[in-house]
């Protein structure tokens, strides 16, 4: 039971940290001090707030393969976010590993879809009262219709495929939302190789890998479809320890690193 002490004054009632468009946008800028990082803001939301792209590669992007990071479309899902912030901090490692990772492949990560609902405290809609993760395939609402357009002109420029999407969220407990096993995108079957690394790298962790057909205008089938590419929906539990999401998101990066870069 929570009671509370109210007053006249605004109090403010959060489950989870407070993490802000602004928190958001400030961590971007922190990250692309980096030299292999470029921010940019590629639209704005419905109510003017700007959607921020971090574009992360060495040398030339042309021709590099591309891989998609999402985060926040829904605004409670701070646990989601958070394991974004260290799953794009261990990419941007300075070990061998990382570096020859942006030297082969180019990730774009976009660390806030719904800035409008974060900053006004919504629970799962855009300040147009729709769920951004329903939109994939519409475009209607001008997050999802801007990202889209980001994702899909850069990969042209650069004559780019893009080959993975992974689109962080919070829920109940950790788990992937992953493909069916009839879906096989063009790095099948990247997906049990990774799960199987990341059981292996954990002690005492096992992935909840649940499969399920596309039926939804979500947007790992957005990834399937416009891309045939491999997409998951990252999961974290909204009251799993801090530690361990982060220890958990840097050990995922680096096996998606090392599978990927035998490719
Ligand atoms: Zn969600």
């Amino acid at each position: 039971m929570l009671k509370l002490d109210i007053s006249t004054d605004k109090l403010w009632v959060s489950a989870q940290e407070i993490k802000t468009s602004a928190e958001a946008t400030n961590w971007s800028k922190q990250i692309a001090k980096h030299q292999n990082v470029q921010f940019s803001i590629v639209g704005e939301s419905k109510l003017k707030r700007d959607l921020v792209a971090l574009d992360i590669y060495t040398g030339d992007p042309k021709g590099k393969e591309i891989i998609v990071v999402l985060s926040r479309q829904h605004p409670p899902e701070v646990t989601g976010y958070l394991a974004m912030q260290s799953f794009v901090d261990e990419l941007l490692k300075d070990h061998r590993l990382a570096k020859d990772f942006r030297n082969k492949y180019r990730i774009l990560v976009y660390p806030l879809l719904n800035p409008d609902g974060v900053d006004l405290g919504h629970w799962r809609h855009n300040a147009g009262g729709i769920d951004l993760n329903r939109d994939w395939g519409y475009y209607r609402q001008k997050e999802v219709n801007a990202i889209v357009n980001d994702i899909v002109n850069r990969a042209k420029i650069s004559k780019s495929k893009v080959i993975l999407g992974l689109d962080f969220h919070s829920t109940q407990t950790d788990l992937y939302y992953s493909f069916s096993d009839d879906m096989h995108s063009s790095i099948y079957p990247f997906k049990d190789y990774w799960m199987h690394a990341i059981d292996d790298a954990i002690p005492n962790y096992t992935p909840d890998d649940k499969p399920y057909p596309l039926n939804q205008p979500i947007s790992k089938g957005w990834f399937f479809k416009q891309f045939n590419a491999e997409s998951l929906t990252y999961e974290i539990g909204d009251e799993t320890p801090r530690d361990f999401i982060d220890l958990k998101a840097r050990i995922a990066a680096k096996e998606m690193m090392r599978l990927l870069i035998l490719r």
